[in-house]
């Protein structure tokens, strides 16, 4: 995995009728590398902000934003991210949709099917890659955004409220799976969930947002047996 680091991060948004919004107000957090940390908090306290920063989809107003050891600009080679829709595209197949960062990055398709299928069966949707996502279950389709996610074997895994959409059931099953592939991988995941007692099953560390923008109310290490 690969570090993370944030110093006095501030984010503003201006609004159509020309004022300010804070959404983060000089943020400093240290993610070390290999760490799984949980940011929870009321709606509007900046979570989502903090994570499009990270993933390279948005840009701090001002401090600074690092990426193991270096500035971050842009969307990071090192970054895998999933938010709560799947974004899966409905015209490709699940195999496809998985195989889609390495078809970007224009490395070769085939020679990385064999590890999409892999990723695929490893997270229960092995003979689903011919499938189109709407012959999949939300769940389903959730876990083949995951395998998308980290195909590339990303140091860093962003992940915005990814079971968020998803029922009861399905999501106690999908936070089991994912602590076992992320025991596997090994890699940082910065995870942003309301429910903190997924926060607190799966993270090394919680971090509470203040309801004031941005603003950490709470840093905790959970010490958790993990099996
Ligand atoms: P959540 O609380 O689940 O993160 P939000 O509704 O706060 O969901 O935000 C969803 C997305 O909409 C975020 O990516 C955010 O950047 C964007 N967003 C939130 N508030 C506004 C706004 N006032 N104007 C434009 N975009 C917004
Ligand atoms: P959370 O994810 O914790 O719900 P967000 O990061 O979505 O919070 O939003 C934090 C604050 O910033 C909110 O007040 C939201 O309305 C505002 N905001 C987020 N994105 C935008 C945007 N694109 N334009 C204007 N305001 C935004």
């Amino acid at each position: 995995g690969v570090s993370v680091r944030l110093g006095a991060v501030v984010k503003e948004f201006e609004t159509e009728t020309g004022e300010l919004i804070r959404a983060l107000d000089g943020l400093s957090l240290d993610v070390a590398a290999g760490e799984f940390i949980a940011i929870v908090g009321p709606s509007g306290c900046g979570k989502s902000t903090l994570l499009n920063i990270l993933a390279g989809l948005d840009r701090a107003s001002t401090g600074l934003v690092e990426i193991g050891g270096a500035p971050a600009r842009g969307p990071h080679p090192e970054a895998g991210v999933v938010f709560q829709s799947d974004y899966l595209l409905p015209w490709r197949s699940v195999l496809d949709n998985v195989l889609l960062p390495i078809e970007i990055k224009g490395l070769d398709r085939k020679a990385h099917v064999p590890a999409a299928e892999q990723l695929l069966a490893d997270v229960g949707l092995a003979g689903f890659g011919a499938k189109k996502p709407s012959e999949l279950s939300g769940g389903m389709r959730q876990r083949a955004g995951i395998c998308r996610a980290i195909i590339q074997k990303p140091g860093l895994l962003l992940m915005d409220e990814p079971f968020g959409a998803l029922d009861a059931l399905t999501r106690e099953q999908m936070i089991i799976d994912l602590q076992a592939l992320w025991l596997r991988l090994g890699n940082t995941v910065i995870f942003i969930t309301h429910g903190i007692d997924e926060a607190v099953f799966l993270a090394d560390r919680v971090i509470v947002l203040s309801p004031r923008p941005g603003r950490i109310d709470l840093d905790l290490k959970v010490d958790m047996a993990r099996p």
